[in-house]
Order: C-alpha cells, then structure tokens, then sequence
C-alpha cells in the first residue's frame, strides 16, 4: 500500500513503541495506586509530562493529559463556557476549525450561547481583520487552528493570539497538525490541543496544554487524576508514546521537513503540469505535508475509489452523512464552488514516503482521473 494520508494518522514509530510496551507488560500498575507496582507508573506519567512540557516551554502543570485532540477542543470551549457560570454570551470560531470545535460551539448554542463563524479568505486564511470584526463585548472564548487539516494553510495564530489577549478573550488554538513540525504558540494563546497518533504517536491520546490561571472548570468528572481537572485511570503506556513521539519529531522535524516538502512539492508540479483541470486549493504558507487538489469533471469519492483499488491511501474532506456526499465545509468557506469542492482530494505525505512511491501514486492518480473523465 502507498501511505499518502498521514494528516489522518501516522503509524506507530517503533522507538515509541519499544518505549511504551514495558508500561503495557511488566510494569503494568496504576498510576494512582500506592504500592511499588503504581509508583513506577506515576513516575513514568511525571517523566512524560515534564518531557513534553520541556518540549512546550511550558510548565509541567499546564499540561493535562486527554483521549485525543477532539476531547482537547471539547474540554477547552466547553470548559471555559462552564467556567464563566452563565447560560449566555458569545463564541466565536473559525469557519475552518476541526468538527471537534465547531460541533462543540453547536453544542453551546443549544444552551443559549450565540456564536459567530469566522470566514476565511479565498486563500484559507483567517486574518487578524476578521478576528477583530467577530469579538464582541461579551466573547468568551475563540477558536483559530496553528494549521488546516484539509488544505495545510497556516494561520496567522501569533497576530490573532495577541489581539485576543489585549480584548481579554481565552484563546484556543488546535494544533493537531502541527505538532511536532512547526513550533507551537505557546504564550500566544490561553490553551492548545495535540493529538499523539498525527506524529507517529499511539492513538487515543493527547495533550490540552492550559496557561497558568486561565480560567476553565474541567469537561470529565471523576477521580484526582488531572489535578482534579480530568478523571480516568491515567494511561501510562500512552503517555509515554505521546512523550517519545513528540520528543522524535521535534528532533526530526528540520530533517523530515526538507524530505516530505521535496515530495509533496515534486508531486504537486507534476499533477499541475501533467493533468489537465487539476487545482491546487489553499494558498499563503503552508505545512509541507498537505497537498489539497481538485480535478474539473471528477467526483474526489470517485478518484478515492480508484486509487484504493490500485492501493494508494488518500482522503477527501467530504462527509458522508446519511448515504450522502456533503464536500468539505472548508473549502466551500473559501468561497470555492460546490463542483470544486466536490472533485477534491487531500494527499498528505509522511516520513516514511519515498519518491518511488510517489511516482507510483502520480500513475495511479492519472490513471484514475482519466477513466472517470473517459466514463462521462
Ligand atoms: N483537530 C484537527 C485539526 C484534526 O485534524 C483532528 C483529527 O483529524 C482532530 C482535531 C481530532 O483529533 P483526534 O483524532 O485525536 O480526536
């Protein structure tokens, strides 16, 4: 199989693998117990956080341990809705954010919250300009993404963090994407959420990190794991993946950049120059993995179809709701017909491409769009 959808998921590196099973075999215990069994594990989980939060440039308390990104982006909008003991007031979030967040402020507008979608320009660029437009008297919380998991595009986070701050508004920047490939916002946002399986990590684990005195009550009630803030057994093994991975990636990052851009870059040029009606979509500074292309006269579910069959793993941003195909929210907010975001197709490259299977994929792709346009 050719791997081209790593913004989906990234296998498991096999060093954060020999790292997590001794916390999956012998040293199995819980971290809250009190014996020698749970010290060992809680050790551990206080390696991992103060691993990351070095990674961070954080402190190791501001880090909080989740199942993942999506329970990051529903624990800090919730959270901080929760804190504020009010059944009304406004949110704001982009247009382009993760459905973890944008589901999330529906969920709130159900208990009363109004909420504003911010819209992106044509480039998938949320400007400080429109940031500034949607914050209101009464904002409580916004929500602009590090990157877009669709299109790749980087947002202005450093300017929207800082307009934010000087209005009083809790920050949350999703950072799924980026972690571990560009450096995070810390200090320019009151929280961010990373998710360990999008940088070769395990999956079901993730990091919501929190400034200090941020003002948010916890999503999941239970025990005191979390300084009281997240209950469940903490997942050692997880944690320590999540720790390795990071830690992997961040040492990496110059070197698999320079690789993964070379890649996506090569195949980017050849599809534009080779098929006919293909686009890029997207624009302004981008992650080096993400390459979002729509073809005139082609369904992407269709293109998706045939390079599975011919084994290339890709990914469109369309949902599929009820048997039927809705394209991608993302890239209709930047204005692109329904016919364009329909026919596109995301292809995110990862560490472990090579150019050969690059070169396959470009076949495949050729191939298929060809015999869809051939079959009209
Ligand atoms: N946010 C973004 C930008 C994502 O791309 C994803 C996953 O694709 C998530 C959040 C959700 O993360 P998780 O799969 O860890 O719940």
């Amino acid at each position: 199989m050719i791997y081209l959808d790593y913004a989906a998921t990234t296998p498991l590196d096999k060093d954060v693998l020999e790292a997590m099973l001794p916390f999956m075999k012998e040293n199995f215990g819980n971290p809250s117990s009190q014996h020698a069994h749970g010290r060992l594990s809680a050790n551990a989980v206080v390696a991992a956080r103060d691993k990351i939060a070095r990674i961070f440039g954080c402190k190791p308390d501001e880090i909080f341990f989740t199942s993942g990104g999506t329970e990051a982006g529903n624990w800090a909008l919730k959270g901080v809705c929760a804190a504020e003991g009010k059944s009304r007031g406004h949110i704001a979030v982009s247009a382009i954010e993760h459905p973890a967040v944008l589901e999330s402020a529906k969920d709130m507008q159900k208990f009363g919250y109004e909420v504003t979608f911010i819209q992106p320009d044509k480039n998938g660029i949320i400007t400080p300009q429109a940031v500034q437009k949607a914050v209101r008297g009464d904002t409580v919380f916004c929500a602009v993404m590090h990157a877009n998991n669709e299109t790749g595009v980087i947002q202005p986070v450093e300017e929207i963090g800082a307009l934010l701050k000087e209005r009083g508004v809790f920050y949350y920047c999703d950072c799924v994407q980026t972690a571990g490939v560009l450096s995070l916002p810390v200090g320019h946002c009151s929280a961010l959420g990373i998710s360990a399986h999008k940088f070769y990590g395990p999956v079901g684990f993730g990091v919501l990190y929190i400034e200090n005195g941020a003002k948010i009550s916890r999503l999941i009630s239970g025990g005191m794991q979390e300084r009281g803030l997240r209950g469940g057994t903490s997942n050692t093994a997880a944690a320590v993946g999540c720790a390795a991975a990071l830690e992997i990636a961040v040492n990496s990052a110059q070197a698999n950049r320079a690789k993964v851009c070379a890649l996506r870059d090569a195949f980017v040029s050849r599809v534009i120059a080779e098929i006919e009606g293909a686009h890029l979509n997207g624009g302004g500074e981008k992650l080096p993995s993400h390459a979002n292309i729509s073809f005139d006269g082609c369904d992407g579910e269709n293109i998706l179809f045939l390079l599975d069959m011919q084994g290339v793993a890709v990914s469109t941003g369309s949902a599929c709701s009820a048997g039927a195909v809705t394209p991608s929210h993302v890239l209709l907010s930047m204005g692109l017909g329904e016919s364009r975001a329909k026919s596109a197709v995301r292809f995110t490259f990862g560490k472990y491409n090579t150019a050969e299977e690059a070169d396959k994929a470009f076949a495949a792709l050729k191939y298929a769009v060809e015999k869809i346009r051939s079959a009209k």
